[in-house]
């Protein structure tokens, strides 16, 4: 089975002949018959194609709250699909079997468009997401599932690390309601050691999103142990966060479990998260969460006035307490950021 191609956009021909993609900070430059470091852009027939249209590893049902977004739309459910690859290359891939997958047989689900849209009315999912690889690199396809999603009154969600150049950026975020982005290390050299990429332009995404456009921003750090855990790290990630960007951002420090090329590394201590969540509250940020493990003080949303508890979780349980239908506090009428039914 091979999948659908579809014409790319974001590349230009350079004098040598060879096709350079502009899509991400890689631009590989490309001769006929080789893909892009993300596997899923390929130069044939003098052009660039994406190699995932309309076909996907799959569909499935999710709480929200896993993407994770705690501040949009609680404990309503999204349909997620991804593909495979990635123009990052995480030694700590918590998916890595599709993120790093080379094989095209994979994609084994057709899903046009509209077939993704009318899903997620069918089963009475709120949102689709575009998650479990990364979504940029099959930009095409996220927009035109995207359009389909908004003449349906379906929303959008992207779980991305956000590593992409200008021009496709203003596209991608234009069709999206909401991101959870991963920060992955406030460190370039982490970045360049451990995911062959760069902090620079994530943090540059961050900030177009926030300044330039109305898509409801969360972000995740997963943190490692004895890569991106110090208390200077996570202090400065924090305070850049709430200084640069908003502090009423939420952000999600998730538990590392080995995988991929890291098997060795211990996985995260609730400690360590449960430290984090203190720095970053320290350094003014307003809702800071524990993820990938069980702890329901860092998993709960208070409210910012009066302390009262708005949002409970227990897992993927999630319950509003005190929380209005205009995301209001009902005991002190403080407003909680966020996108609220
Ligand atoms: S999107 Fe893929 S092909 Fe394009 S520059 Fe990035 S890694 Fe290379």
């Amino acid at each position: 089975m091979k999948p659908t191609q579809f014409p790319a956009h974001y590349w230009i021909r350079q004098d040598d002949g060879r096709l350079r993609c502009e899509l991400c900070p890689h631009r590989c430059r490309l001769k006929n018959g080789q893909r892009g470091r993300c596997f899923l852009r390929v130069a044939e027939n003098d052009e660039i194609r994406l190699s995932a249209w309309g076909r996907t590893t799959g569909l499935a049902l999710d709480p929200i709250e896993k993407k994770p977004l705690y501040h949009f739309f609680p404990s309503s459910t999204v349909l997620s699909f991804g593909t495979i690859g990635c123009n990052l290359s995480c030694s700590f891939c918590q998916n890595w079997d599709i993120s790093a997958e080379r094989d095209l047989s994979r994609l084994r689900v057709e899903t046009s468009p509209e077939l993704i849209a009318q899903k997620a009315r069918d089963h009475g999912a709120e949102s689709v997401a575009f998650t479990y690889n990364e979504p940029i690199i099959f930009i095409e396809y996220v927009m035109e599932t995207a359009r389909a999603c908004h003449e349906r009154g379906i929303r959008t969600v992207a779980v991305t690390a956000g590593s992409i150049l200008p021009e496709p950026r203003r596209d991608f975020f234009s069709v999206i309601d909401a991101a959870n982005v991963d920060l992955k290390s406030f460190r370039e050299q982490t970045y360049s050691r451990l995911c062959g990429g760069a902090l620079a332009p994530v943090l540059e995404t961050l900030q177009y999103i926030t300044r330039e456009t109305s898509v409801w921003l969360e972000i995740t750090t997963l943190l490692i142990p004895g890569e991106n855990d110090s208390e200077e790290e996570i202090r400065e990630l924090s305070r850049w966060i709430s200084n640069r960007l908003r502090p009423e951002i939420p952000l999600h420090f998730t538990a590392f479990h080995p995988a991929h090329r890291m098997l060795q590394t211990p996985p995260t201590p609730l400690e360590t998260l449960l430290r984090a969540r203190e720095i970053a509250l320290e350094e003014g940020l307003l809702y800071v969460y524990s993820g990938n493990v069980l702890h329901t003080e860092s998993s709960t949303t208070r409210c910012s006035r009066c302390g009262e508890i708005l949002i409970e979780r227990k897992g993927y349980r999630t319950r509003l307490l005190n929380l209005g239908p205009s995301g209001r506090c009902l005991n002190c009428g403080q407003s909680l950021p966020g996108r609220f039914a």
